[in-house]
C-alpha cells in the first residue's frame, strides 16, 4: 500500500455500513455499498455520448439509489462519500481510458457563498479521490461561478441555457498554463448538459484544447423526469 493510500485509509476509515442505506457491511464490499444497493444501482456500461461537440458520459442512470448518495454527500454533508463516488467514477475512467486521453480533472465550481454555506464543493471533494486512484492531477480552481444560478430542477432546456449563460468564468491564473491540454470536466449530477457546456466555453476561452465530461450519474433523455420513474427502478 502506498503512503498516500495509508494516510486516505487514515482520514477515511474501512466502511462499516453501507454508503447508500446504512446496511452493516465489511470492508471487501466494492464502493463500501451493500450487494442490494449494487444490484439495484442503474449501472451505465455505454460510451460517451457527444453533446453539442463534447464528448460526455456518467457512470450510473440516475434513480433512487443514486440520488440518496449524492444527497448523502451534499445536504447531509456525508464527505466521506466522496471517496465511494470517486472509486466508482475511477473504475469508469480506466475503462474508457480518459485517464489516458484526459491531462487534467478540473471539478465544475459552485458559487463561492453556495460553497462556504455547504463547506465543500462536492465535484471537488470527488475529483480529489478520482485524482488519487487514477492518478490523474485535479485542479479545483480552474473555473469559478461568476454569479449565482437559479436551480436548474426547475427550469426548462431554453431556461437552462439562460440561466447558465457567462455565469462561469476561467481562471486568470492558469492564463498560459493549460494551452493545448485536454480536461476531464467531472461533476455528480447532469441532466441537459448545459452547465458542463459553459464550462466548456470558459475552459475553451483559457485556451483548453479539449474537454470531455463525465458525471457520476445522469438522467437519461428518455425519462420524463417525473419521481415516480426514477422511484419506480
Ligand atoms: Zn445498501
Amino acid at each position: 500500500m502506498k503512503i498516500i493510500d495509508r494516510a486516505a485509509e487514515l482520514v477515511f476509515p474501512q466502511h462499516l455500513y453501507c454508503g447508500c442505506c446504512g446496511n452493516i457491511i465489511d470492508e471487501t464490499r466494492q464502493y463500501g455499498l451493500c450487494d442490494h444497493c449494487l444490484s439495484h444501482f442503474g449501472w451505465n456500461t455505454d460510451g460517451l455520448d457527444v453533446i453539442d461537440g463534447m464528448a460526455a458520459g456518467a457512470c450510473l442512470d440516475y434513480g433512487i439509489y443514486e440520488r440518496t448518495l449524492i444527497f448523502g454527500l451534499k445536504y447531509k454533508g456525508r464527505k466521506y462519500l466522496a471517496r465511494d463516488i470517486g472509486a466508482i467514477m475511477a473504475d469508469k475512467v480506466q475503462a474508457l481510458g480518459l485517464d489516458k486521453s484526459c491531462d487534467v480533472i478540473v471539478p465544475v465550481p459552485l458559487y463561492r457563498a453556495k460553497e462556504r454555506k455547504r463547506g465543500f464543493n462536492q465535484a471537488a471533494l470527488i475529483g480529489k479521490h478520482l485524482a488519487r486512484l487514477t492518478g490523474m492531477e485535479c485542479v479545483s480552481d480552474m473555473l469559478c461561478r461568476t454569479r449565482e444560478t437559479a436551480p436548474m430542477r426547475s427550469l426548462g432546456p431554453a431556461e437552462r441555457r439562460w440561466n447558465i449563460e457567462g455565469s462561469i468564468a476561467f481562471n486568470e491564473k492558469y492564463a498560459g498554463r493549460v494551452s493545448g491540454r485536454r480536461v476531464l470536466l467531472i461533476d455528480d449530477f447532469y441532466t441537459t448538459g448545459s452547465t458542463a457546456l459553459e464550462c466548456r466555453r470558459a475552459l475553451v476561452s483559457g485556451g483548453v484544447a479539449e474537454v470531455t465530461f463525465l458525471a457520476f450519474a445522469a438522467r437519461r433523455s428518455r425519462d420524463t423526469g417525473d419521481a415516480a420513474n426514477a422511484m419506480g427502478r
